[in-house]
């Protein structure tokens, strides 16, 4: 069986040497495992950050990047706390849902899907509601491929002791971030998404500080980012419970790919020409995008159903049929499907996509 292009918000496309370096098995409690693999990856995801460990630190955690972003959520909104969540589609509604099951003292503002998280949302938001000590937002939210202003919103919690919570699953490692800059104090992604691992474990970037006051927080063990983190820390590497080892070795082996690319930087570079090739060749195809360009991300792009009599089912299987596949819309206000551009996927391969693409244009 020939190896689909996966043009979706994850699990991607990987390469075949990341594939290829989970070929060997690992013992969780030995030195060539935690000392050799697992340390070096919490201190790369520092580096490629561009963050001081005496002031940032990481925690690995077992699950995909939702149990993260609940972990992180669950363990740093105390009872006598007030989280905001400023969201504007699918990922943003899940922190709330998260902040309904924990039953956290909490406000989310939900924006139309289309409309970017901005410095003024943040600003009224706040007015509105006296009294937050947490906000929480999505970089990119997949749900569209829009990315929200971490920059704007920055700016408006900095210097305000608010907690500043960062959903960068889909970004992390694909677009630049200046974590340490923005003020943010927790950020959270995962495996498989820029980093182009495969899927199995979420990590969390911490200002140490505030991942210290954490302590005892947790309503969840399986979740307790600062148990983990310190079982991490005492161990130089260890895992609390079993660690999903073969993921982990492929992840070492993706961030080796990533630097070889020229870091994030390089990365944002491959993954801009992709979303270029991608929307140029859609146009001149006939589609329309969702998002005006200057709220798109170059991650994942949303089109618009063409006509009232498309069927996202034929382009999906006709697509498939030359391999590549893409992704359903999750929007309510629109009919809309999704291509990604992320993963170990070139330019070539977006050419290839538009050439396999009818055309929606009446002739
Ligand atoms: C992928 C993603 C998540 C996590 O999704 P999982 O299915 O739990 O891995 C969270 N937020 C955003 C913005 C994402 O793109």
């Amino acid at each position: 069986m020939k190896n689909y292009i996966l043009l979706t918000p994850g699990p991607l496309t990987t390469s075949e040497s990341v594939r290829k370096a989970m070929m060997l098995d690992w013992c969780t409690w030995d030195k060539d495992y935690n000392e050799g693999i697992v340390t070096p990856i919490r201190n790369e995801l520092l580096a490629i950050a561009g963050l001081d460990p005496d002031l940032y630190t990481t925690v690995l955690l077992q699950g995909s990047g939702t149990y993260s972003v609940e972990a992180t959520l669950g363990a740093t909104v105390k009872e006598t706390d007030k989280l905001l969540i400023l969201a504007n589609g699918a990922y943003g509604d899940r922190m709330g849902e998260i902040a309904r099951y924990y039953k956290l003292d909490h406000i989310i503002v939900s924006l139309p899907e289309t409309e970017p998280v901005t410095g003024q949302v943040a600003t009224e938001a706040l007015a509105a509601h006296p009294g937050v000590t947490h906000l929480a937002m999505v970089h990119c939210e997949t749900t569209t491929g829009i990315l929200n202003s971490i920059e704007e919103v920055s700016r408006v919690v900095k210097g305000t002791g608010i907690t500043f919570m960062v959903d960068a699953m889909s970004s992390f490692g694909g677009i630049p971030i200046d974590v340490n800059g923005l003020g943010i104090d927790f950020l959270v992604s995962s495996a498989n998404k820029c980093i182009q691992g495969v899927p199995g474990f979420g990590f969390i970037i911490a200002r140490r500080e505030k991942l210290l006051a954490c302590k005892g927080v947790a309503r969840s063990l399986s979740l307790d980012i600062y148990d983990q983190w310190d079982a991490m820390e005492k161990g130089n590497g260890k895992w609390r419970f079993t660690s999903p080892t073969h993921v982990i070795r492929a992840f070492y082996q993706a961030l080796q790919e990533l630097r070889e690319e020229g870091g994030v930087e390089g990365r944002y570079k491959r993954y801009s020409r992709n979303q270029r090739i991608l929307v140029e060749g859609m146009r001149s195809l006939g589609y329309t995008t969702l998002l005006p360009d200057e709220f798109q991300s170059p991650i994942i792009t949303s089109f618009l159903y063409p006509s009232e009599s498309f069927c996202f089912q034929e382009l999906y299987e006709h697509l498939k049929q030359q391999q590549f596949v893409i992704y359903p819309g999750k929007i309510s206000g629109a009919d809309t499907f999704r291509i990604g551009n992320i993963g170990d996927v070139y330019p070539g391969d977006m050419e290839e996509l538009i050439d396999a693409m009818p055309s929606c244009r009446h002739e």
